[in-house]
């Protein structure tokens, strides 16, 4: 049962073979056993999962059942759950415990499913491999000593090592694809606008959406259906017809135009990550797609422009964490200002103040032209390269990250080395398009590899179907980690 894919879970479930009740126990269990090693989870739910559970038992007796009641799912810790710490990661808000859920947390709760906890990140989703978490690393479960990624960590881990079936991620400049990518599952980030982000704690909100992660592009079109829809409370959020992000899952693939831009071949990819890739494509072509060469010639400038904007965004954003409504205030203080002073001294930790520092300083008089005007300029030059490149082609392909999943604290003293990981992820952000990663391989080491395909806008059907055409035919997405923590 902790290897089904969510289709053979409900049908387990509709035949009475298992309850809710004990596949969340099963989970539950397994939470239990690896959680203390992996630190995926920041907070376990199991009494609200047990009695969400026997409420999705009860539904389905009623006959009441869709395809995803009764399915453990986790959320990382960004979206807001009522009665729940909602902590994001951050030492701010380790005392929160939100009013509200989010709209893709109440949405999943109509749909059925049963919250087993809430999984760690780095603080405020700022970061590559979730060492920034105020709670601790999560570690990658094909090896303990490396990260998981981020900044979605803690998610990608529970479901790589099966402590979850799926779980939610949010992806601002990688933080689904990449840990998906590094820990040897699929993630998806659809068109910016398609997942409500009201109750997500923003980061940069011009490029934070909500995202699914799961063992396989089939599991993730499933969760990702769930997720989608128009809500008012969001002005960004767009009034679509639903989608049913399954249905196209079985086309083929013959003739399928798969774009490789130049730029995400070139030096600065390891060799591992390089074969990985370029076998995924091999099997592609056997499978009767189409590869033509494509060019993103501003992809270069996606770091600087993404870590002008990110930062610009959150710098706004972070500003309503003072200590006076909610989240951590200082103990002893002097006047007003010397509250608001040390409580965000102490509250958060040195990436988010780094990132606060930079972001007030690009939006600064005299500077806001020099480098945010700019930045929102190489903005619009990176949309107009992908405009111009899916003239030719489908989908664009190349690796999701330049490397596999790195040693704990090789690169966390070098801010810059870890904003380079970002180079394949951060230019579909700053686009606002879809894109998906998915296991190709393993690298030194029998570390996962990702492959990254990106769509046009609106176009997560046919990422999800092409995912899944390399899914049956190959088998990277069934491998796991051992189970030796
Ligand atoms: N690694 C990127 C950053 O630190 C992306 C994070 C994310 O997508 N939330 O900003």
């Amino acid at each position: 049962m902790l290897n089904a894919s969510l289709k053979e879970l409900a049908s387990a479930l509709d035949a009475r073979q298992i309850s809710s009740v004990e596949l969340t126990s099963l989970f539950l269990q397994r939470i239990e056993a690896l959680n203390l090693s992996l630190n995926a989870f920041i907070t376990v739910d199991r009494d609200g999962a047990l009695a969400a559970a026997s409420a999705a038992d009860a539904s389905r007796a009623a006959g009441d059942a869709g395809p995803l009641t009764g399915i453990p799912i986790a959320h990382k810790d960004v979206f807001c759950t009522e009665g729940l710490l909602t902590s994001c990661g951050s030492k701010m808000l380790s005392n929160f415990v939100s009013p509200y859920d989010a709209h893709v947390v109440s949405l999943l709760r109509d749909a059925g499913t049963v919250l087993l906890g809430k999984t760690n990140m780095d603080e405020f989703a700022m970061g590559s491999s979730n060492e920034n978490s105020f709670y601790g690393p999560a570690r990658n479960p094909w090896n303990t000593g490396h990260v998981p990624g981020g900044s979605s960590g803690g998610s990608a881990v529970a479901v790589a090592a099966r402590m979850s079936p799926v779980a939610t991620g949010t992806d601002t400049g990688g933080s689904v694809r990449q840990p998906a990518a590094f820990c040897g599952i699929t993630g998806i980030k659809p068109t910016y606008g398609l997942v409500s982000r009201f109750g997500m704690i923003a980061y940069a909100s011009s490029l934070d959406q909500g995202g699914a992660l799961g063992r396989s592009a089939e599991d993730c079109a499933l969760l990702l259906s769930a997720m989608t829809g128009f809500d008012g409370r969001d002005s960004t959020s767009l009034d679509r017809p639903p989608a049913d992000l399954s249905a196209e899952l079985d086309q083929p693939l013959t003739g399928l135009r798969i774009g490789l831009p130049t730029e995400f071949f070139g030096p600065g990819m390891d060799d591992d990550v390089r074969a990985a890739v370029e076998n995924a494509l091999d099997e592609y072509r056997r499978l009767g797609a189409e590869t033509v060469q494509v060019s993103l010639p501003n992809a270069k400038l996606a770091i600087p422009a993404y870590y002008v904007i990110a930062p610009a965004e959150a710098s706004s954003n972070l500003s309503r964490f003072d200590g006076v409504r909610y989240g951590h205030r200082a103990a002893e203080y002097g006047d007003l200002a010397d509250m608001y002073s040390k409580s965000r001294a102490q509250g958060f930790g040195a990436e988010v103040k780094r990132r606060i520092l930079a972001g007030a300083y690009v939006l600064s008089h005299g500077y806001y032209d020099a480098y945010y005007l700019q930045a929102q300029k190489l903005r619009r030059l990176i949309a107009d390269d992908f405009a111009r490149a899916f003239a030719q082609c489908d989908v664009i392909a190349g690796p999701t990250a330049p490397t596999t999943a790195y040693a704990i604290g090789a690169k966390s003293d070098d801010p810059v080395q870890m904003y380079l990981g970002d180079i394949y992820t951060v230019a579909v952000n700053l686009a606002g398009l879809p894109a998906i990663s998915l296991p190709a391989g393993s690298g030194a080491g029998g570390l996962p590899v990702g492959l990254q395909l990106i769509g046009n806008y609106f176009e997560e059907a046919r990422l999800l179907a092409a995912a899944h055409g390399l899914q049956r035919v190959t088998d990277w997405h069934l491998r796991q980690p051992g189970d030796g923590q």
